[in-house]
């Protein structure tokens, strides 16, 4: 694994200083944000593993598939926090993620519920907003890489 790799979760820290940790177990998200960052962090590495230990049971689904359908993950912004502080034990995260899946990019709009067990953070539900775009294939990729959508992530 690269070191110098930046966070996917789009915090600007790099991956092992910010959710790695949190993922594989060496560390707990001390937020609902934190939650939200190192589980769309762990949907665009296909931990899906650490997505079902991170989901309340009453919510969470008996498999995850990851690989089901090929999307590439390009970028997590966290729109609005309500509660969700080591202080709290509930709190909602609102986010866009984007991602491209068969030529689309998609932004996916949802407001997540959080809720804190025996101090442990966890992904109750949300709402999801979805919007889709059509990228024409010799326009550059939204994915940031500069080179055109037809040679990258399409
Ligand atoms: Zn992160
Ligand atoms: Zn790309």
């Amino acid at each position: 694994m690269n070191k110098q790799e930046q966070c996917p979760c789009g915090s600007k820290k790099l991956f092992p200083e910010c959710c790695m940790p949190i993922i594989q177990g060496n560390g707990m998200a001390e937020t609902a944000e934190q939650l939200m960052r190192s589980r769309y962090t762990a949907f665009s590495k296909k931990e899906n593993e650490y997505l079902l230990a991170s989901w309340a049971k009453e919510t969470r689904p008996k498999q995850l598939d990851t690989d089901e359908v090929p999307i590439k993950w390009i970028g997590l912004e966290v729109l609005d926090t309500e509660e969700g502080s080591s202080e709290d034990n509930s709190g909602t995260v609102s986010f866009i993620a984007s991602f491209i899946v068969s030529g689309h990019l998609c932004h996916l709009q949802e407001k997540s519920r959080f809720t804190k067990k025996d101090d442990i953070w966890f992904y109750l539900d949300g709402i999801p907003k979805s919007a889709t775009t059509k990228i024409a294939r010799n326009s550059s990729c939204p994915c940031g890489s500069g080179k055109k959508f037809k040679r990258c992530c399409l």
